[in-house]
């Protein structure tokens, strides 16, 4: 039998395919038995099973429900519970937790993120459309080995370069750099290109969080070294630079990052632009002042990665640099 004791339903109908739905946050659906009352035909994509890992807003994401989702699914890869993994999510911190079960999570199977712009009462509210889309590219042998994907509006992502773009359009998610990596719909699922042939190694969890600390700064006008300080001060392990245009910032935060840096502290160069890499040494001599850049990553994902990093042992530059350009 597939599934999880918590209010599991089951569809002895359906054979071959079992998904489980975990519900990071519920956008309407308390449970697994209102997905079939009011979802039309989704209990013709998979056995569908359910558990409740937490219901909080996914501004207040934290270390300890990661830990928890990832240990749900673990379970659920290593008891061979199910073919797919569907965890509905706040759309505010969906790119940073997709992200975040990307680099730890070591499976083919799929492990799909879905949530929805408009509530549940709203004329047009998204959740049920995505939620089945979700359910069908999460249940479909196609999407195997794809990594992390996020799925809103018909449209698939990959986690490594999905971001939230819009603060209430239904077509919020994007990749800005390099595009979605597919299309699903009531009639079809379309991958725009092929399951990628090597996965990377996932890194590993603590055996309890939290993870070490990073911080986010942002880069503006009339910039001094405070913000850097502060966070040396306050313990930050890592620093992730939220730079102006290609990753930079004002001589006096470069010099205290600088600083930082000398002490041990893990300084990741990234961008408040939006999309485009961050190169190395074209305006910040990198090489020099021991930072890594974050290439393609924003911000929010870089300090995600740079927590697991750090977490697992890396915090030499060159090593950190690397890691950041994995795939
Ligand atoms: N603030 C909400 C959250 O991220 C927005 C949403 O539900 O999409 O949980």
């Amino acid at each position: 039998m597939r599934g999880f004791a918590n209010w599991a339903i089951y569809r002895d109908h359906i054979p071959n395919n079992a998904v489980n739905w975990i519900t990071q946050k519920n956008f309407g659906f308390s449970d697994a038995a209102d997905l079939f009352v009011f979802i039309s035909g989704i209990d013709k994509l998979a056995q569908i099973s359910a558990d409740q890992i937490s219901s909080i807003g996914s501004q207040d994401m934290n270390d300890n429900v990661w830990f928890d989702l990832v240990k749900r699914i673990r379970t659920a890869i290593d008891n061979k519970e199910v073919d797919g993994v569907v965890i509905t999510h706040g759309t505010d911190t969906m790119e940073e937790t997709a992200f975040f079960l990307q680099n730890v999570l070591d499976t083919d199977m799929p492990v799909v993120l879905v949530g929805s712009m408009r509530p549940s009462t709203a004329i047009g509210a998204d959740g049920p459309a995505n939620l089945y889309d979700a359910m069908r590219v999460a249940s479909a042998p196609e999407s195997r080995g794809r990594g992390v994907l996020v799925v809103l509006n018909d449209t698939i992502h990959a986690a490594r370069w999905v971001q939230k773009t819009n603060t209430t359009s239904v077509q919020t998610f994007r990749s800005p750099d390099a595009g979605p990596i597919g299309y699903v719909d009531t009639g079809s699922l379309r991958f725009l290109h092929p399951a990628a042939p090597v996965k990377a190694a996932a890194l590993k969890l603590p055996d309890a969080p939290p993870l070490p600390r990073v911080d986010i700064i942002y880069s503006h006008a009339n910039m001094d070294a405070a913000e850097v300080e502060d966070a040396v001060k306050r313990g930050a392990k890592g620093i992730v630079l939220a730079g102006v245009g290609d990753g930079n910032s004002s001589k006096g935060a470069i010099d205290a990052l600088a600083a930082a840096a000398k002490q041990g502290v893990v300084v990741v160069r990234s961008t408040r632009v939006g999309s485009g890499y961050v190169n190395r040494n074209v305006e910040v001599e990198d090489d020099k002042l021991g930072f890594a850049v974050s290439l393609d990553l924003n911000p929010q994902k870089a300090r995600v990665l740079l927590e697991l990093l750090i977490a697992n042992g890396i915090t030499d530059p060159k090593a950190v640099q690397q890691a950041f350009a994995q795939p």
